[in-house]
């Protein structure tokens, strides 16, 4: 039997994983997928926010801001990727100063310190390449960005390392309550636990309409971006969002943790279903919408575009904590800020398992470090430097990916620990390799030959997208439909 049994491996279930891992328990975190982070941590905009823009009467405004003061320390321990860089949200529109100063009083109610209004020319001193319209801005210091998958890939190692058991390909598909336990089911195995973490993102209302009377639900709500090609984040030095809307913060302009210049996310409720596809008229909006923030954008280095979904619960907050049924605990409904939130997340659920009896007790052989997998570049190599290293027999400098020059012991080490990598995507994740202007024509073979060798079993070389069925749009069709657009 378990004391607990975690469901989801997304940011919030694996942050609870290693902060449970620090004490003498047993426990376990299920996920449905062949890796952990494949649901909306896999695909968002990876601001770790400031904490101004939810109000205080939401959990979500009170947790944002909690969450974010953690990561620091979390990145010193886990090595995931995090860069504070600041983050404005600009107006060229003289008429928005008072909602500027109500989000910066917001800001202050929810604990910021780190707040202020900046003129017009304090703004072009700090980002040259803005919108040189711009009226006005709210500047956050402490906000920044993350690796989001890279964060829950290193949650869920350190975890593993202390202790806590992972097991993929576990989709929960009904949930007992016994006595004093839970027997819960999955596809195939059937576990026994005292607690019950619901951390399933989409999935939080069907998991808890497995214990509990319905109270609320999930629908998806789309935001699909652009990623522009290595190097292009350049052009800015803060996160920078337009003014929010009912429907979210806006589109943002951003470097990436390892900078590539990211544009979106919009958005768009869905109906049902989680299709990831991306749609060329939405990207061209965004796009448009993104020259009002800077036109340093040449859609030439356009790479990739993508998909993330967004839990938004019928009670729009986060829902978090004690549920009807003693034992069972929810973390349901984490639309953004639920990244920068996680930690915040895992502290209240923790807080939430002693006050219902669970004993936590200090393990003194917790280690909270965790080794990185890869650096952020600066810059690369010169190709003259790499060209020799790409056709020589296996070796651990080997070169594996050409365009982020990734080396064979970096795809190697990031198999060999603990949680095994059975596609060619749960590579690229970890280690870049696939990532750079040739999307993986180049590696995909390569880092599929090496997992082969390395684990024995056959590797299917699709990625996840090919294999959920979706469409992206390809760079080809967006710079045809932008020509055709701007004729
Ligand atoms: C477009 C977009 C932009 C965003 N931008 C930001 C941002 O900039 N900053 C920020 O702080 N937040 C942002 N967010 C929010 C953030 O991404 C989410 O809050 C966070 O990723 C939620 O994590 P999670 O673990 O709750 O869910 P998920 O990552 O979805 O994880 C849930 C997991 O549960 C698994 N699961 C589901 N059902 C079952 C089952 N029956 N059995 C077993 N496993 C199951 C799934 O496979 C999945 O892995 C954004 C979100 C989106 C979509």
């Amino acid at each position: 039997m378990y004391d607990v049994l975690i469901i989801g491996g997304g940011i919030v279930g694996t942050t609870i994983a290693r902060r449970l891992s620090r004490y003498k328990l047993s426990v376990c975190l299920v996920e449905k997928s062949n890796d952990v982070a494949m649901g909306s941590t896999k695909a968002n905009s990876a601001i770790v926010h400031g904490g101004y823009a939810e109000a205080n009467a939401k959990l979500k405004g009170r947790l944002c801001y909690k969450g974010r003061v953690q990561y620091e320390q979390l990145n010193k321990e886990l090595n995931f990727g995090f860069r504070k860089t600041g983050s404005l949200v600009i107006t060229t529109d003289e008429n928005n100063l008072p909602k500027l100063e109500a989000m910066l009083e917001n800001g202050q109610k929810n604990g910021l310190t780190d707040l202020k209004i900046l003129s017009h020319d304090e703004i072009m001193a700090m980002e040259p390449n803005i919108n040189p319209d711009v009226r006005y801005a709210l500047y956050c210091e402490g906000a920044g960005v993350c690796s989001p998958y890279e964060m829950a890939i290193a949650m869920a190692e350190n975890a593993v390392h202390n202790g806590v058991e992972l097991f993929l390909f576990s989709e929960v598909v009904g949930i007992d309550k016994e006595e004093d336990h839970f027997v819960v089911h999955m596809t195939n195995r059937d576990f026994k636990t005292r607690y019950v973490i619901n951390a399933a993102g989409l999935y939080s209302d069907k998991i808890d309409q497995m214990v509990n009377e319905k109270t609320f639900e999930i629908r998806p709500r789309s935001g699909e971006y652009i990623l522009f090609a290595p190097g292009t984040g350049k052009a800015l030095n803060t996160v920078v969002f337009q003014m929010p809307s009912k429907m979210g913060k806006g589109i943002l302009v951003t470097s990436t943790y390892h900078g590539n210049l990211l544009l979106g996310p919009d958005a768009i409720d869905e109906d049902g279903g989680v299709d990831r596809s991306t749609h060329v008229e939405r990207l061209y909006k965004i796009y448009k919408e993104g020259l009002l923030t800077t036109d340093k954008m040449d859609i030439e280095t356009f790479i990739r575009s993508f998909t993330g979904l967004r839990a938004v619960a019928s009670t729009d907050d986060f829902i978090v904590g004690a549920t009807a049924t003693p034992g069972f605990l929810n973390a349901a409904g984490i639309q953004s800020p639920g990244l920068t939130s996680s930690p915040a997340i895992a502290d209240m659920i923790t807080e939430e398992l002693a006050a219902q009896g669970l004993t936590l007790e200090e393990d003194p052989s917790y280690d909270p470090y965790r080794a990185p997998i890869i650096e952020r570049k600066e810059e690369m190599r010169p190709y003259s430097e790499i060209a020799p290293l790409l056709d020589i027999p296996s070796c651990p400098e080997k070169i594996i990916c050409r365009c982020e020059q990734v080396e064979e012991k970096t795809i190697v080490d990031c198999l060999h620990r603990g949680i095994p990598v059975l596609s060619v995507d749960g590579v690229k994740r970890r280690t870049r390799a696939s990532m750079g202007y040739c999307q993986g024509d180049f590696c995909r073979p390569r880092i599929k030959a090496i997992m082969e060798r390395e684990y024995g079993v056959p590797i299917d070389i699709r990625t996840d997208i090919q294999k959920e069925g979706a469409a992206r749009v390809t760079r080809e069709e967006f710079l045809a439909y932008c020509r055709e657009q701007e004729k």
